[in-house]
């Protein structure tokens, strides 16, 4: 297939888990599709971009060399969720519920006849209810012809045994991210920004998604002040935080997000200090790094992480921002 006609689902799956994406277009073109899958895998690994690819190819009406074509009516209405014989299911609230199950199950039934093929996509199946996987239980001990059901997640111990063992079980690994760095850098992204990018997202959409944003520039450019600030051991680190930080984070996530890009600050510090200039990331802050070394022990260094390692504790702990913020601030400009 040329670059041209892969649509966009199709270059994600190239770059994220090549070698997936190859072995099921060959169980496809041989029609060894089996009936029951469980993808698992971390979030962010690809698990829906291919499982909705394989609806896609078994509905496809312009196939390409024996691939979904990404554009025709079926592959369009697959990828937004509105394709009649693609039935998708996920959560209702905090589980997957029987009746959810039963409705899949009475539609397939109806419609059950010979010849018409049903694919089922179930999100985040690790939530099923018991009862609810007891009822899935019996469409995978009689599985109909050309009836394809895909069960997704992210926790594979948490699904039960029974439906595990009746599953072909597909694992997701997590994408490499030294080569979603240089992917990103190919695309034109500076090398300082990629690898950042690549070490606080899990896919290239997500990355470049984000390198658009104003408040991932934004971010950094603070979080470099206030790791400055700390460094100099300068007691405005702790009023900067109300003044300067506060501002610009939201919630929670934006508070995980910024401590991983000081942590970043602290990690080049540290390869500084023990000459791994190779390891560092910010290679344009260098002479600033070597500055800052000369007057901090790689113990202090590493004491400043831990501050920072415990903040984020914090934060899952439900610590208000501010506060976890102030305290970093407190412990590592001392
Ligand atoms: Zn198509």
């Amino acid at each position: 297939m040329t670059k041209e006609r892969m649509d966009g689902v199709t270059q994600l799956l190239m770059r994220q888990q090549p070698e997936l994406l190859e072995r099921f277009q060959r169980t496809i073109q041989e029609k060894r599709l089996v009936h029951a899958y469980l993808f698992e895998g971390a979030r962010g690994t690809g698990k829906e971009e291919l499982a909705r690819w394989i609806a896609q190819t078994l509905f496809c009406e312009e196939l390409q060399d024996g691939q979904a074509c990404g554009h025709c009516n079926h592959c369009l209405r697959i990828a937004a969720g509105g394709f009649p014989d693609v039935a998708e299911i996920s959560p209702d609230g905090n589980t997957i519920k029987v009746n959810q199950v039963r409705e899949l199950k009475a539609e397939l039934s109806k419609s059950g006849m010979e010849g018409s093929r049903k694919v089922y996509l179930i999100y985040d199946a690790e939530k099923m209810t018991v009862s609810a996987s007891n009822s899935l239980l019996t469409f995978l001990e009689e599985p109909q012809n050309d009836t394809y059901l895909i069960l997704m997640t992210t926790a594979k111990e948490n699904i039960l045994p029974t439906i595990r063992s009746r599953c072909q079980i597909v694992h997701f690994q997590v994408v490499n991210k030294q080569a979603l760095g240089e992917t990103l850098e190919a695309q034109g992204i500076q090398h300082e920004n990629a690898a950042l990018l690549a070490a606080i997202t899990n896919n290239q959409e997500e990355a470049l998604l984000l390198n658009q944003e104003e408040r991932f520039h934004e971010s950094k450019k603070r979080t470099w002040a206030w790791f400055q600030l700390m460094t100099d051991k300068n007691p405005q680190a702790f009023v900067f935080v109300q003044t300067d930080l506060m501002d610009g984070l939201k919630d929670k996530n934006d508070g995980y997000f910024f401590l991983d890009l000081l942590l970043f600050y602290y990690r080049d510090l540290l390869y500084t200090k023990y000459s791994n200039k190779q390891a560092i990331v910010n290679k344009n802050h260098g002479k600033e790094y070597e500055r800052i070394a000369e007057k901090l022990h790689p113990q202090e260094i590493t004491r400043h992480m831990e501050n920072i390692l415990n903040g984020k504790k914090h934060l899952e702990a439900n610590v208000q921002l501010q506060g976890v913020l102030e305290e970093i601030a407190l412990g590592n400009s001392l």
